[in-house]
């Protein structure tokens, strides 16, 4: 198959930092789209696996998940979009397409697994996939999504994966008008969680463990903050909320959460993949049918469905740009939760 190399940001191992590098993209098949990147967010799941925090990373990792750009060229059987045209990739690059969960628009849950934009199993080249760090990607069309064009570009970008992580259980559970919905951790996914939830109409409150975070939740359109270090706040919004959406990276507990659902509510683990420690006591969960759930981002129709729901509402990301040169910079940050709120890649800057 014919090939070219682009330039890319990515680490050849877990303890090494990212640098410049070259990978190889495939010409465009009769259905691909070959999109030159404009910008790429910086997601929590780029650090995870360039770290190899969840196992079973395959080097040298590329990340990057949140991709915007411009399409370049586009196969002779492509009729979503043409070249000029603004276009998206999110997490997924392929998937089965023929099982139950493909077959619903699920390719999230597909039952032979999706082709993960970085770090899945390439069908084409062999190897693994390499992400959006890089100046272009080409990608089957299902994969591809439409951009609102009256948004900005660079603030989109996070939607392709903190916003539909988050929009995903928002919708499944039915939230709306007068739903009480609760986020926890204000980062990425957390403030995306927020604008999504009031854009629904949900009453919405958010947990933070910073203090320094109260008067950002509440501009980002949080009705309540609750510091939830401090006992008594928690204790303030025992049995409230319908959904909650936990999206903490690292293990923590999540029982004192589970409390302040209310009775049938639902907590759904977004962050952090792995063993609960502390586990989960059931007595609350049994006593008042609250239920913990778990979800992963989301399928191709419904992330269209929250671009075109960000693009009517004017919901954007709050981004602050960097050059592909700090991403080291970048990740140490994130790591320290300083990150207001989600930092975009111009990638612009891999030319120089
Ligand atoms: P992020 O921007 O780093 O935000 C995480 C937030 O969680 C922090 O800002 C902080 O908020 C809080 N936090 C961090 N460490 C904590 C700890 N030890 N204990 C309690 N709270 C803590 O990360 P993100 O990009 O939003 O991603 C969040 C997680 O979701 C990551 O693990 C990522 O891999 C995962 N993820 C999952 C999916 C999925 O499909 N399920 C998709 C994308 C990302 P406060 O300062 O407000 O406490
Ligand atoms: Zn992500
Ligand atoms: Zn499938």
């Amino acid at each position: 198959m014919k090939t070219s190399n682009v330039k890319a940001f990515g680490t050849i191992a877990a303890d090494a930092d990212l640098k410049e590098m070259s990978i190889e993209r495939r010409e465009v098949t009769a259905k691909d789209i070959e999109i030159e990147i404009l910008y790429c967010g910086v997601c929590h799941s780029d650090l995870h696996t360039a770290r190899n925090d969840w196992g079973g990373s395959v080097y040298p990792v590329v990340p990057g998940h949140e991709i915007v750009g411009r399409v370049t060229k586009v196969g002779n059987e492509v009729t979503k979009l043409k070249v000029g045209d603004l276009a998206g990739v999110g997490c997924l690059v392929d998937s089965c397409r023929e099982c139950n969960s493909c077959d619903h628009d699920l390719e999230q849950y597909c039952l032979n697994g999706f082709t993960g934009t970085y770090n899945g199993h390439d069908k084409h080249l062999g190897g693994h996939t390499f992400g959006g760090y890089s100046q272009k990607v080409v990608v089957d069309e299902h994969f591809v999504l439409k951009i609102p064009t009256n948004l900005n570009l660079a603030a989109v970008a996070p939607l392709l994966c903190a916003g539909i992580t988050t929009w995903s259980p928002l919708r499944h559970w039915k939230v709306g008008k007068g739903s009480k919905v609760a986020v926890v951790g204000l980062g990425g996914l957390g403030h995306m969680a927020i604008k999504l939830a009031k854009g629904l109409g949900a009453d919405v409150t958010l947990f933070s463990r910073s203090e320094g975070k109260v008067k950002d939740g509440k501009e980002l359109g949080a009705d309540n903050v609750v510091i939830s270090t401090d006992a008594e706040q928690m204790k303030s919004v025992l049995g409230k909320f319908d959904l909650i959406i936990d999206t903490v990276p690292y293990a923590h507990d999540v029982n004192p959460y589970v409390a302040t659902l209310a009775i049938s509510g639902t907590l759904v683990l977004v962050g952090y993949l792995g063993d609960l420690d502390p586990m989960l006591n059931t007595v609350p969960m049994i006593m008042g049918r609250r239920a913990v759930a778990a979800s992963v981002i989301g399928g191709i129709a419904e992330t269209q469905e929250m671009l075109d729901f960000c693009g009517e509402h004017n919901i954007v990301s709050e981004i602050e740009i960097i050059n592909m040169q700090d991403i080291n910079t970048a990740y140490e940050r994130m790591l320290k939760s300083d990150v207001r709120y989600r930092f975009v890649i111009d990638m612009d800057s891999l030319k120089k």
